[in-house]
């Protein structure tokens, strides 16, 4: 069993643990369709052979083409370097989340939203073991559900998300997680990264998933300077081929886990730092001077609000009504002085 990080997962990393995923049927269909769509393998020539036609109806997860310029050859060479070198770090890199079929990613997605995928998996057992369709989960109802998956924080939105999205599947896709961007999109709770998560995991569909270690690794090491997940998804699918989406996820959040934290970046022990342009570089550098700022200031002094530097400029420039003790005033002391 892999070990896991206990960081909390906006991203989830499917394991294939206690048992493989049993998806027999459906992959072995899933197989032989694509068998029929590029022909027979081997070779290296079933590409040629495929109509565009069939292409285009292969699931993919590809964004539509941006209108931006081609991708230098010098960062595509890095890039690629870059991500050998870190499958070569990270073999093993894969799904923590354990998961039987696409049904049970889909919860246990939902599931580490705000939460580590450790206590996931400890949750999952029980819920899985009462409910294998979506039925099931629409059987349980919300108070049953709610208590089941309690510890995963979110609860309640959570189990308004399981049984909406077990609510839609069934009554628009026979009670089956669909298999395609488009349709998972619109399913509670799915987003474009859960949708990459389940596709890549479950469907064999490659996905790029931009959680928060993939946004911060990829801007680090140059591949974009987008904050918006689908731009930051956009810019790295030109840049890995498409073959390798979901072992580049999996490779990159393993090492943002493991390596290049958003605070303390092990850079001295990385695999890519010499291809890596963020150490040194101003922006880590101001990165480096706040910390130190911050650890040498202590807590940091709470801001006044607009509204309380104004009650206080105020306050300073009111004349007081409280009664002066004597002899403080202006004209007391003057009159003392006479009077001495
Ligand atoms: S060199 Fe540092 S910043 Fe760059 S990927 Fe490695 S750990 Fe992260």
């Amino acid at each position: 069993m892999r070990a896991d990080t206990g960081t909390p997962s906006a991203y989830i990393q499917p394991i294939y643990v206690t048992k493989p995923l049993s998806l027999g049927t459906r992959s072995d269909s899933v197989k032989q369709r694509d068998h029929r769509l590029r022909g027979p393998s081997g070779a290296g020539s079933e590409r040629k052979e495929e109509s565009p036609t069939l292409a285009r109806k292969r699931p993919s997860t590809r964004l539509p083409e941006s209108d931006k310029p081609a991708v230098p050859d010098e960062l595509l060479k890095r890039a690629r370097r870059v991500a050998r070198r870190l499958y070569k770090a990270y073999p093993d890199a894969h799904c923590a989340l354990h998961f039987e079929s696409p049904l049970d990613l889909y919860v246990a997605t939902v599931l580490s939203a705000q939460c580590t995928d450790e206590r996931v998996n400890m949750v999952t057992p029980e819920l899985f073991r009462q409910c294998r369709r979506v039925e099931d989960y629409l059987g349980l109802g919300t108070q049953r559900l709610e208590k089941l998956i309690q510890s995963t924080g979110f609860f309640r939105a959570k189990t308004k998300n399981i049984l909406g999205g077990c609510q839609a599947m069934l009554e628009r896709h026979d009670g089956e997680v669909p298999r395609t961007m488009e349709e998972l999109v619109k399913i509670p709770g799915c987003g474009r990264k859960t949708a990459n998560v389940i596709l890549g995991n479950a469907f064999e569909t490659p996905g790029i998933t931009v959680d928060t270690h993939m946004g911060r690794l990829s801007r680090r090491l140059g591949f974009t300077s987008e904050k918006d997940p689908v731009k930051v998804e956009a810019d790295l699918q030109r840049l890995i081929p498409e073959k390798d989406w979901t072992k580049f996820s999996h490779t990159v959040i393993s090492h943002g886990r493991e390596i290049c934290d958003a605070r303390r970046p092990l850079c001295e022990e990385c695999p890519v730092r010499k291809d890596c342009p963020f150490p040194g570089s101003p922006e880590q550098m101001a990165e480096m001077e706040s910390r130190a700022r911050s650890r040498s200031q202590g807590p940091k002094k709470k801001t006044p609000t607009k509204a309380a530097a104004k009650a206080t400029t105020r306050a300073r420039r009111t004349p007081s009504t409280r009664p002066r003790p004597s002899g403080s005033s202006k004209a007391d002391r003057t009159s003392k002085k006479k009077s001495g």
